[in-house]
This record gives C-alpha cells, sequence and structure tokens, in this order.
C-alpha cells in the first residue's frame, strides 16, 4: 500500500513572517495519526528556519530546487549537501517552471536526480506535456521520455522510493485541472514506463502525484485514483486552512 504524500509548493510567495505563521498554525492542528505524509517546500532562504520550526511533527520541509554538485563557482545556487546539511529531506526536481525559465533539461534533472539520492534526499520529480504536445497526442510519448531520462542510472532501490509528480503545465495555476480520468490514465502510464525501465515491484512502489490547479474541491476525486497517490499544490497550499484540507481529505 503505498503511503499518500500531499506537497505544497510555495514557488516564490510568503515573507519569512507568514511561513512562520503558516507552520505554526498547521503544527496546531496537525492531525495525530500521520496517515498522510506532508511536505511543504518553501523558498530556499526560509529552509532551514522552517526545519527547526517544524521538527519533532510529521510535517516534512522540501526544497523547489538545487544544483547537483557539492560546492563551487556557481553564483547564486544551493547545493544538495547544504540541504542535506540543514535537514531538508525532500526536494524538487525538474519543475515545469524550472525547465521553462531556468533552462533544466532532462540531461540536468537526471544529474539532480543522482545527487539528491547521493545526500539521502527524496526527490519529486516533475513531468508533464505542454498543452500543445497534449493536443497533438503526445503526451504519453514526452511523459514517458521525461520519464526515462531522469531515472538514467538510477538503481530500483532508489526508483522505488522516489517520487513523480504528473504536472500537466496547461493545468498549473489556470484553474484547469486534468479530469481524474485522464490524469490517472497518464500517471498508469508513467508506471508501466517505471515497470519497463525496472520491474513490477518497483512501479508497485513509486508513488506518483498529480499537480495542477489541485483544491479542497477537487482533491477526493483525483485522489480516488489507482494511480495517483498525493498531489504536488501550488496556490491552495499556501494558506494553512486549505492545507490542512487537502491533507484531511487526502
Ligand atoms: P497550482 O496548484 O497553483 O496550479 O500549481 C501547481 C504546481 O505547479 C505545483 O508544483
Amino acid at each position: 500500500m503505498r503511503k499518500r504524500i500531499i506537497a505544497g509548493n510555495w514557488k516564490m510567495y510568503k515573507k519569512m513572517g507568514e511561513a512562520k505563521a503558516f507552520i505554526a498554525e498547521v503544527k496546531g492542528r496537525l492531525p495525530i495519526t500521520a496517515k498522510v505524509e506532508m511536505v511543504i517546500c518553501p523558498p530556499s532562504p526560509y529552509l532551514s528556519e522552517l526545519v527547526n520550526e517544524s521538527e519533532g511533527t510529521s510535517l516534512k520541509i522540501g526544497a523547489q530546487t538545487m544544483h547537483d554538485v557539492e560546492e563551487g563557482a556557481f553564483t547564486g545556487e544551493v547545493s544538495p549537501s547544504m540541504l542535506a546539511d540543514m535537514n531538508v529531506e525532500y526536494v524538487i526536481l525538474g519543475h515545469s517552471e524550472r525547465r521553462q525559465y531556468f533552462n533544466e533539461t532532462d540531461e540536468s534533472v537526471n544529474k539532480k536526480v543522482h545527487a539528491a539520492f547521493a545526500h539521502q534526499l527524496t526527490p519529486i520529480v516533475c513531468v508533464g506535456e505542454s498543452l500543445e504536445e497534449r493536443e497533438e497526442g503526445k503526451t504519453v510519448e514526452r511523459v514517458s521520455s521525461q520519464v526515462e531520462k531522469a531515472f538514467n542510472g538510477i538503481s530500483a532501490d532508489q526508483a522505488k522510493a522516489a517520487i513523480i509528480a504528473y504536472e500537466p503545465i496547461w493545468a498549473i495555476g489556470t484553474g484547469k485541472t486534468a479530469t481524474s480520468e485522464d490524469a490517472n490514465e497518464v500517471c498508469k502510464e508513467i508506471r508501466q514506463e517505471i515497470s519497463k525501465l525496472y520491474d513490477e515491484s518497483t512501479a508497485a512502489a513509486v508513488r506518483i502525484q498529480y499537480g495542477g490547479s489541485v483544491k479542497p474541491e477537487n482533491i477526493a476525486e483525483l485522489l480516488s485514483m489507482e494511480h495517483i497517490d498525493g498531489a504536488l499544490v501550488g496556490g491552495a497550499s499556501l494558506v494553512a486552512d486549505s492545507f490542512l484540507k487537502l491533507v484531511e481529505l487526502a
């Protein structure tokens, strides 16, 4: 049985005070039994502080991106060892906004997936098609190729521990959600790709999230689908009330 996972991607939102207030509020209202894995991915300047604030609770902290090398002359970047040193546990890799605005490629995402495992960070590997690709019937081809390249050289044991987030680009921040059937179909194809690359037991273990305009109103329907194990949430994760609602409904 795959454990459900709800992750909030805050993107470039919130001031430090707001971030701390969010954690304080969620902490006080967290469900006693953590049947769902909960992760918040704040902007990088807040990581260390939020790790401290959430210590001892079932709320985990993740980064939104990282570089793939230990250290070096890479102005503005954050390294995997820095994240590990701050006790960050997850890292989102290859988000479509990183691919679109910061030139991340399948190859650079693959290097980062290796780096994440080398530093005991759990990668949340994002894949997803553009509207054009969907309209041309290329969704499965695109998403399968992203998965294959991201997992190049990754062992089956590592793949089992990875999280894949299927985020159709046209559904991000647009209010348009893929229908639960469509989302499930693509998540099923992703699982099949993992089965092809590894084996059935790896495919059965890997957790696949859906992302793109997830909110309390649609999460139950999405998570009722066989191949959807959680959600990667942008906008609706910014407010403690709605994040907690998502967790409760998961
Ligand atoms: P929204 O939930 O705001 O559509 O964002 C989705 C996303 O990109 C999460 O990574």
